[in-house]
């Protein structure tokens, strides 16, 4: 194979695992964000928890100074009992008292609605704080494992810009500007193996004295079609263990 034909196959490989290694370092901070979304959404969840459990006890913190004032007030009504003189007085005392106990009676009742409804409350903030926590969790460890492979891969990309630099010198400068300016108008992929007459890279089926040409792989051809440049891959050979040419006779009965 013609030595500029290798180093370009080279190349390519080189390109391409370094724009795999770039696309996983350009898709992190989507992932971060994504990350730091799935916090926030959990944190509203807690919020709201934490709010409901707030306002129930605020509501209960009311409806308990309701109940102490209604005590004094009754209080008030037992002291007035001794000085009562008239049994109408008496009766319209003991209407008060009856009102007051009503009132008490009931307010009593939402007090004890509010306490079974702040457990409820109280067990969906704990929830809501677990899930919060778990997240957090998940996301440090994803995060600590992120900046990992980043490192790794910036590493990697290093490592592969310096095979380039050592790979160029043996491609003649003015192929070397064909493949790069090939390499920025075609997606990352300059170079493209030729299969049954086909270039493997935008699929067209190259005209017959073209591929001829191109399986000798001795000189630097484009594309008829997309202009990327092609080499030849010999395929496989057939396997060791050849079946037979004749197919097995039927079998009889
Ligand atoms: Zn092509």
């Amino acid at each position: 194979m013609l030595e500029a034909l290798t180093s370009l196959i080279a190349l390519q490989a080189l390109d391409t695992a370094a724009d795999a290694a770039r696309r996983r370092i350009n898709d992190m901070p989507a992932a971060e964000r994504a990350l730091d979304a799935a916090m926030v959404a959990a944190k509203v969840v807690v919020d709201e928890a934490r709010a409901k459990v707030e306002a129930n006890a605020a509501a209960r913190r009311t409806l308990e100074k309701d109940v102490a004032t209604i005590d004094g007030r009754m209080a008030k009504f037992e002291e007035h009992k001794a000085a009562v003189k008239t049994n109408q007085e008496f009766q319209a005392l003991n209407h008060e008292i009856e009102v007051a106990q009503t009132t008490k009676s009931t307010l009593e009742d939402q007090i004890l609605a509010l306490m079974d409804e702040a457990d409820s409350f109280n067990s969906a903030l704990k929830d809501a704080e677990g899930v919060l926590a778990g997240r957090r969790r998940a996301a440090d460890a994803e995060r600590a494992a992120m900046n990992v492979d980043r490192k790794a891969l910036d590493a990697e990309l290093a490592q592969l810009a310096s095979q380039r630099t050592a790979a160029t010198p043996a491609v003649p400068a003015a192929i070397l500007a064909k493949h790069d300016q090939l390499l920025k108008s075609r997606k990352g992929l300059a170079v493209a193996a030729m299969v049954a007459g086909h270039c493997t890279a935008c699929h067209v089926r190259l005209r017959p004295h073209v591929e001829q040409q191109v399986r000798r792989n001795d000189s630097i051809l484009p594309c008829d079609s997309c202009q990327r440049i092609l080499y030849y891959v010999t395929p496989p050979g057939p396997p060791a263990n050849d079946a037979p040419a004749d197919p097995a006779p039927p079998a009889t009965i």
